[in-house]
């Protein structure tokens, strides 16, 4: 697949492929996506039909809220996942990819709830909260 990526969590146990397109990299500055992750999302999402993903066994699912859970490697900690329910998509972390990932930032979401020892000056568009196009839990 020439169009295919793959990626993984730090230690290996859990890996993915995926097919096809992948959206540009929305960043989440949410407060519950910061604490996850330490500093905030970095997610592309990719449809349930483009990506396979081994080790599963290995994922710890946070239930996050009952709109969406968000996963992360039992062994290492790396956080890759945020799955919404009865959705067809998945949204993987942009650093669980392997290079050259061939991904764009796209836009910045929650930046209300942002933290306050950084700046966001990319020039990506900036939301207050999310944008109609991209589905959040709130
Ligand atoms: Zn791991
Ligand atoms: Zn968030």
């Amino acid at each position: 697949m020439s169009d295919g990526h793959q990626g993984s969590c730090l230690c290996g146990a859990v890996r993915f492929r995926t097919h096809g397109a992948l959206r540009g990299v929305v960043y989440c500055h949410c407060s519950q996506c910061r604490k996850q992750s330490g500093h905030f999302y970095a997610a592309t999402n990719v449809a349930n039909a483009d990506i396979v993903i081994e080790g599963k066994e290995n994922i710890t699912w946070y239930e996050a809220y009952a709109f969406a859970r968000r996963g992360f490697c039992k062994a290492c900690g790396s956080v890759m996942f945020w799955e919404p329910r009865h959705q067809d998509y998945i949204s993987v972390m942009a650093g669980s990819f392997d290079k050259p990932t061939g991904l764009e930032g796209e836009c910045h979401i929650f930046v209300g709830d942002k933290g306050d020892y950084y700046s966001i000056d990319d020039g990506l568009p900036q939301f207050e909260k999310s944008t109609p196009s991209i589905p959040v839990a709130e």
